[in-house]
């Protein structure tokens, strides 16, 4: 089955709204196994959606339009397609109901074009809205399977998740499972070369992914039941383990942080950071795993050189004579803070960020571990501050999670 998303919305042409709902349709299309060939933007325009559905239905066998089913005269998604479709539109009595009772239940008065959320294209099955009132509704016609979505993005997630995701896999009669590899410290184009030859299998597939800094790889396996699934899926992750090796992190975890957490849980360990780039994001994203309080003990954020000799004590004099942006300093940074919040592990990050200075992007991110100290010099280039940052905070994540799993640093 191959697919196409249409995203209904002006301001998404004019840029000031970015298309994620269509990112999120994709990945979870991705995950059941369906083709998306093509991403279409179209304005609130009917004459130029009508033209889109029209490409779109000689082209894919599935539909999914996000945007413009809500209340106001610009909505008019509905109306469109069912004109495109040669469908009528009728007014439904239980999406009529559901919606006067979201307005009980939120208090608000309803207005009469709120009800005009209740006329769905004949023959629709709903797809009911948990985050707000307008609902979606999915017709399949002439082999073409038609799904429309609201354009708000947390809407329009709930609803592919709760309810357009279950009917495409009860629907397709089949289980759809997958497992995510994830990596780090090693590049896109020599990851695919590594594992090249897995991509071309069909069941399971193997399917890369890169994102700032990380690379993913994701097997897919379609059978009838997931046990199935997990012995088609189970002998292919574990090769594509052994082909990367030590970059593979994890499997289903979602970041470097989570990693990190559970190793340090396991090992009833802790940590502690000292940052300066990164401004206190590798306490914020360790903190953003539940759990963390278990773990990491806290960290300090020391900006400015007087930061790093009043909170950390590091002596102005030792500053100077190593520069502030050194190995000696991200050490002296992971060791003092060890110390101070008496954890198992300590992080020191100094970098220059940039955007100006010769030595934009070069960064020292250390590791203090019961005597022995790590420091990982990366030279980053000219990125800009928040990818600098990203991959620091990466690289001190990396660098823990090898110390715990008894890797080279
Ligand atoms: P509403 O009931 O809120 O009118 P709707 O289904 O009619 O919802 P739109 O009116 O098209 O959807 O868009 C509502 C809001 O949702 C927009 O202001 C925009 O912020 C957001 N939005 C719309 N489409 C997308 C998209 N493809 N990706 C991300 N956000 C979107
Ligand atoms: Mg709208």
């Amino acid at each position: 089955m191959n697919a196409e998303i249409l995203a209904v919305g002006t301001e998404l042409l004019l840029g000031t709204t970015t298309n994620t709902d269509a990112r999120d349709v994709s990945l979870a299309l991705s995950e059941l196994g369906i083709n998306v060939y093509w991403h279409t933007v179209v304005g609130d325009n009917p004459a130029r959606l009508t033209e889109c559905l029209y490409r779109a239905k000689n082209r894919a066998d599935l539909i999914v339009t996000t945007g413009g089913l809500g209340p106001t005269c610009d909505d008019l998604t509905k109306q469109t397609i069912a004109r495109a479709f040669g469908r009528e539109l009728y007014f439904d009595e239980a999406a009529a109901e559901t919606i006067r009772g979201w307005f009980g239940a939120h208090g608000r008065t309803i207005t009469e074009n709120n009800m005009r959320q209740a006329w769905l294209p004949e023959g629709s099955t709903i797809l009911p809205n948990d985050n707000g009132t307008a609902p979606g509704c999915l017709f399949e016609t002439d082999g073409v399977i038609v799904a429309m979505l609201p354009g708000p993005p947390r809407e329009c997630r709930v609803m592919l998740r709760n309810y357009l995701v279950p009917w495409l896999r009860e629907r397709s009669g089949e289980t759809i499972c997958s497992h995510m590899v994830r990596m780090y410290g090693v590049g896109e184009s020599q990851m695919e070369e590594q594992l090249r030859d897995l991509m071309d299998g069909a069941n399971p597939t193997v399917a890369p992914y890169a994102k700032l800094g990380e690379c993913l790889v994701r097997v897919t396996a379609k059978a009838s039941s997931r046990e199935e699934c997990e012995l088609l899926m189970t002998p292919m992750v574990e090769e594509v383990c052994r082909r990367m090796g030590e970059v593979v992190y994890g499997i289903d975890v979602d970041s470097l942080e989570e990693r990190v957490l559970q190793l340090l849980l396991e090992k009833g360990m802790t940590i502690a950071a000292a940052e300066s780039c990164t401004g206190g994001l590798v306490g914020q994203r360790i903190t953003s795993v539940p759990g963390a309080s278990q773990a990491f003990k806290g960290g300090v954020v020391v900006y400015t050189e007087e930061a790093k000799g009043r909170l950390l004590g590091i002596e102005q004099k030792f500053i100077d004579r190593h520069g502030v942006v050194s190995a000696a300093v991200a050490r002296k940074m992971a060791k003092r803070v060890r110390k101070l919040l008496h954890a198992d592990l300590g992080v020191g990050i100094t970098g220059w960020a940039g955007p100006d200075g010769d030595d934009v992007g070069l960064v020292f991110v250390a590791l203090a571990a019961r005597g022995e100290c790590y420091v990982r010099r990366l030279q980053l280039g000219r990125f800009d501050r928040e990818r600098i940052r990203t991959v620091a905070a990466h690289s001190a994540f990396d660098m823990a999670r090898r110390w715990l799993t008894g890797l080279d640093i």
